[in-house]
């Protein structure tokens, strides 16, 4: 049950099939995941309940470190082909997230013009028009909803309180289909979301949001909860099947 944390601001870049030389970008700490989810899959391991805080880095760290790792790669006659907002948790909830997008547009605009800048996000703060103005900036406002049954995802994402797939699903809405919407799925003795019931429930939310592009992939990694199983991409493409079939963009990501 091994997970990781990425150990820096700005990392790599990794070599990525899909989006070619990624540089990535980690706005919460380095020792330790902060999310308004604590997903049964997260990559980053489960959330530490009652551990000391540790500190976000500040802004001045973080365009400091977009600032020089940019320039430094670029003086190396190496280019990029994507910049992505990922890392130890949720990138929305750094409270200086408006400032740090903009920041980094302006970079890529100087060091790497041809890159594509992309947030992931489990789009819990899309109560906060800053954070939605925010997201509609970058060229992929990649979006997250794994389950549209409120049981379900409760036990998938395990939300802060507070947290409904209706109000989330209402929210997106603000950004016409103009964004990718995130959906990974698993099988196991702990959740199942590829069950009839709990794959009508996500069509009926794709219908709704029309996203221009949908993202549906499974676990690659160890879990930090046992009892998860990987969703082969044949069946990755079987449950993507009747979207595809009514013109939805379906990339599937085994
Ligand atoms: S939303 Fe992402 S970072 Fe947060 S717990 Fe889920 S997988 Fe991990």
């Amino acid at each position: 049950m091994a997970t990781f944390l990425w150990n820096d601001i700005v990392f790599g870049p990794i070599i990525s099939r899909r989006v070619g030389r990624s540089l990535g970008v980690n706005l919460l700490p380095t020792e330790a995941k902060v999310c308004t989810f604590d997903c049964v899959y997260c990559e980053c391991g489960g959330l530490k309940r009652g551990a000391k805080a540790h500190p976000l880095p500040t802004l001045e760290q973080v365009c400091s470190a977009i600032e020089g790792r940019f320039a430094a790669i670029a003086a190396e006659g190496r280019g990029v082909d994507s910049i992505s907002f990922t890392g130890n948790g949720e990138p929305t909830l750094h409270p200086d997230f408006p400032a740090i997008i903009d920041i980094t547009l302006a970079a890529r605009g100087r060091y790497f013009p041809t890159a594509v800048v992309s947030v992931f996000s489990n789009a819990t703060r899309l109560d906060r028009p800053e954070v939605v103005a925010a997201l509609k900036k970058v060229d992929n406002p990649i979006l997250k909803i794994d389950c549209a049954l409120e049981n379900m995802a409760a036990v998938m994402n395990r939300p802060a309180p507070g947290y409904s797939v209706e109000r989330t699903v209402q929210l997106m809405e603000a950004f016409g289909g103009n964004f990718v919407l995130q959906t990974m799925l698993v099988r196991g003795s702990v959740i199942d979301n590829t069950t009839p019931e709990a794959l009508e429930a996500w069509y009926a939310a794709v219908r709704r949001l029309r996203p221009r592009e949908i993202m549906l992939y499974s676990v690659s990694r160890d879990t930090p909860v046992a009892g998860i199983e990987k969703v082969a991409a044949s069946d990755l493409a079987a449950a993507a099947a009747p979207l595809v079939a009514e013109g939805f963009n379906v990339q599937i990501n085994a």
